[in-house]
Order: C-alpha cells, then sequence, then structure tokens
C-alpha cells in the first residue's frame, strides 16, 4: 500500500487523511473548493454521549429508536463506543467545543435524543470542525490535495480499482492517477432533489463511480428530510419551484428547538403535540417532517414556523449566531419574529455498502462518510451522528489501510 487516493475533502476524507501512516502518499481530491462539501455548513455538532448521566447504551438506544430498529446493531455500536476518543483525538489538535462555566464541555439537546449530547462550536460546528481537520492534514507531508478536480471514472485492473480518472473543473484537463487503494468519500446526494439543505457538490457522484465498477450499494431510498429549513420568503411557495433546479435553503439547527423555540402552524398551534410524539417537537426528524407536511396542508400554507421569541435575547445571539444572521440576511428578526421553515432533503442515510473497515465487495475500493452505507443509521438518522460516523469510520478505514501497507512492507521482506 504506497498511494492512497481520497475522492472528498469532508470530515471523513479528511479523517482517512490524517490517519494514515507517512509512508503511504495521499493525493485528495474535491469537485470545488477545499471545503465545497456539506461538513463546514453542519451547524448542530457531534453526538458523544459523555454527559454525567449519559452512556454509550443510551446512545446507542437513541440511534436504533430512531432508525426504527433497522439500523446494523455492530456498526452502532462501534461507532458510538469510539466516539468519546474520537472527541479527545479532535481536542488535542485544537477542537475548541462551547463550554459551561465550570469548564466542562456544553452539551445540546437535539431531536430524537433522550438527553443533551451534542458537542458543538456555537452554530458553526462543521466550519470549525473541517477548519481544524484541514490544518491538521495540511501539516502532513505525505498529503496533497488537488481542489477544483472532478472525478469522472476509476481505473479497474482486471476486477480491482487501481487508480482515478480527475478532470480540471478549471482548465478541462484530464488526468490519470493511479493508486493501491481508492476511498470515495464524496458526501451525499442532495443536490439532486429540488429544495434541499445540500451544497451544489452533493450530486452523488461517489456513487455512481461505485457502481460502475461493480460495487454494491444499499438503501439509497433511505433519504431523510430535515424539517426546518428558512423558507426565504415563507410567503411564496418554494414546493412550486419548477423540478430539477437546485434550490439550497439554509437551515435552522434542531438544537434551536433544543433551547427552547416551539415548532408553531400559522395559528400558532404546536406542529407536534405531546400526544402526538412524546418529545413533540423534539421528536426523530421523520416524524417532525411528516407533521410539518401535514400541518401545512392543513393550514394551506407553504411553511410552519419556529418560534424563538421566547428564547432570551442575547443567549439567543451568543449561542446562534449563525441562526440570527441567516435570517437577518432573508429579512426575519428572529428575536421578534416567527421564523418560516419547511421540510427539505438533508441527508442520504444509505449508500455503497461497506464492511467496518470502509471495504466494499470489490478489491481496492472503499467508502466512508454520507456516500457509504454502514447501517449506523437504519431509516431514519438520530441527529448529529454524521459527523460522528464521518470521523470515526474514517478513523478505522485509515488504519485498515495502514495495516495493509505493514503487510505489504513484511512480505516484501520476507521475499
Ligand atoms: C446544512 C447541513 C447541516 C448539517 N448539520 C449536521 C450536524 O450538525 N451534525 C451532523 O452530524 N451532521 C450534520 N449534517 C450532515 C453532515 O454535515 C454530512 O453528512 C457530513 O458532513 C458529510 O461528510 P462527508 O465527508 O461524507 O462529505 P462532504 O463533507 O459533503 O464532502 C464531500 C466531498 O466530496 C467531494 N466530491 C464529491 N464528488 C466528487 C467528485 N466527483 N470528484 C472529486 N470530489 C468530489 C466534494 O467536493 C467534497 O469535498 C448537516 C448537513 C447539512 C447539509
Amino acid at each position: 500500500m504506497n498511494r492512497v487516493i481520497i475522492i472528498g475533502t469532508g470530515v471523513a476524507g479528511l479523517s482517512v487523511a490524517r490517519t494514515l501512516t507517512p509512508y503511504v502518499d495521499v493525493l485528495m481530491f474535491s469537485k470545488g473548493a477545499v471545503d465545497d462539501g456539506a461538513t463546514p455548513l453542519a451547524q448542530g455538532g457531534i453526538a458523544v454521549p459523555i454527559g454525567p448521566t449519559d452512556s454509550v447504551h443510551s446512545h446507542v438506544h437513541d440511534t436504533l429508536r430512531a432508525g426504527h430498529f433497522t439500523n446494523n446493531v455492530w456498526t452502532v455500536a462501534a461507532v458510538i463506543g469510539d466516539a468519546k476518543n474520537r472527541l479527545n483525538d479532535l481536542l488535542s489538535i485544537g477542537f475548541h467545543p462551547d463550554r459551561n462555566a465550570d469548564g466542562s464541555i456544553n452539551l445540546a439537546l437535539e431531536g430524537g435524543h433522550s438527553l443533551p449530547r451534542v458537542v458543538h462550536a456555537r452554530d458553526h460546528s462543521g466550519r470549525h470542525l473541517h477548519d481544524v481537520l484541514l490544518a491538521d492534514v495540511r501539516k502532513h507531508d505525505s498529503v496533497d490535495i488537488m481542489p477544483y478536480s472532478s472525478v469522472e471514472s476509476l481505473i479497474q485492473n482486471d476486477s480491482a480499482v487501481s487508480g482515478a480518472i480527475a478532470r480540471s473543473t478549471l482548465t478541462h484537463e484530464v488526468r490519470y492517477y493511479t493508486a493501491d487503494a481508492v476511498v470515495i468519500a464524496s458526501g451525499g446526494i442532495g443536490a439532486q432533489f429540488p429544495l434541499t439543505t445540500n451544497p451544489e457538490s452533493a450530486t452523488g457522484d461517489g456513487i455512481q463511480l461505485a457502481l460502475e465498477v461493480g460495487a454494491r450499494v444499499s438503501n439509497v431510498d433511505k433519504v431523510q428530510w430535515h424539517p426546518t429549513a428558512l423558507v426565504p420568503d415563507g410567503s411564496s411557495d418554494v414546493h412550486d419551484r419548477p423540478p430539477h433546479t437546485h434550490v439550497m435553503m439554509p437551515l435552522i439547527t434542531e438544537a434551536l428547538r433544543g433551547a427552547g423555540a416551539k415548532l408553531v402552524d400559522v395559528n400558532g398551534n404546536d406542529v407536534v403535540p405531546l400526544s402526538r410524539h412524546p418529545q413533540g417537537c423534539l421528536a426523530p426528524r421523520d416524524v417532525v417532517t411528516a407533521a410539518c407536511w401535514e400541518s401545512m396542508k392543513n393550514t394551506n400554507k407553504s411553511c410552519v414556523y419556529l418560534d424563538a421569541t421566547g428564547l432570551n435575547k442575547s443567549e439567543l445571539l451568543t449561542k446562534f449566531p449563525g441562526v440570527v444572521h441567516t435570517c437577518m440576511v432573508n429579512g426575519i428578526d428572529p428575536t421578534v419574529q416567527r421564523i418560516p421553515v419547511a421540510p427539505a432533503v438533508h441527508y442520504l442515510c444509505g449508500g455503497i455498502t461497506t464492511n467496518l473497515n470502509g471495504a466494499t465487495n470489490v478489491e481496492g475500493l472503499y467508502a466512508v462518510g454520507e456516500c457509504a452505507d454502514t447501517g449506523l443509521h437504519g431509516s431514519n438518522r438520530l441527529a448529529s451522528n454524521s459527523l460522528l460516523e464521518g470521523l470515526v469510520m474514517g478513523h478505522r478505514c485509515g488504519l485498515f489501510l495502514n495495516s495493509l501497507h505493514r503487510n505489504h512492507k513484511k512480505e516484501y521482506m520476507v521475499i
């Protein structure tokens, strides 16, 4: 194992890259700028069971319950069991989460979690995480990053994947790159839908590349909607836009509901009353999304509303500066006005089928992050489990590739 290609520079790809030994040459691609993926857009944060009354068991249970018990329990146990180690690793390279006055890490409550569990950096957790991971990867001389390079196909030698063909999105020059392994970390598919929280890069390229070389793909029908994306003009019907246009709807983090914002219809009625779900508007996403659609239909409106006007104003401004900014630039003052929101396509639970090392059924081909189906999420992802999956699976995949490198060296020495 001398050279590894990684398609994608989000949390998953960067986690693989920084785990690989310096003896392996690494080439990373991103279609646009190095931060064009979903990772820097994440607001809420990373779910880690570190609260005083929390446990791996409780986090596992919430993950299985949100996923309607269709998850792969081995994956769930492995990913959540490693969460605390990955957080400690992040802290060691300069990740600064919000902290309480006593120095402990502040944990936010999000939908589907039975208690506060989400480690965050105000409401720009993904941007901070991406900056920290990227800075760490840039310290590795063995890693080259090629932004504005779109991988258009994989090279196959007999059945094994042995490289990739990339086109510069600036000059259109096409180049061939050989490698001992290719890791697909290309993110989700949201940009294929007209209304989404996802960036333009999320077109599912990696899944297409994997299918072309015979990789198995599973659960790609498990597309998660986020219930609260901002409807920039609450009075216009975003759902009447022409199909096949990519309208990126800014997300309004679930943590706002966790902090006390209410989800109400135009008449001020709860969208998810406790009679519908014991967690009310903090129920798992599929429940809240279905309730939003129903409410919009019953009230004949194109949105419901997040009402954060009851929250302490200075708390709103300090804890959710990104949300406040997004609202303000769209003409809404969330300290005094309700925020018009509607469901939008947000996350792909399925993808390229992998084992717990990120390996696919095709020799030399690996997949990690949102493009992969490890079985962690089942049919519905628990909030803030995605960045966690990228960190854990990226690390595991990197360790596995290192072990191949060692084996390779050993064989060579024996010979
Ligand atoms: C608005 C928003 C908020 C979110 N909030 C949270 C949250 O709080 N907590 C949480 O856990 N999850 C959250 N998620 C989900 C989470 O951010 C993503 O699932 C995760 O970041 C995906 O990481 P990734 O590394 O798999 O892919 P990405 O970060 O999307 O990166 C994909 C990379 O692949 C590259 N790529 C794609 N195709 C090609 C190609 N053909 N050639 C070369 N490169 C290619 C892209 O350029 C990009 O660099 C959120 C998602 C969104 C959209």
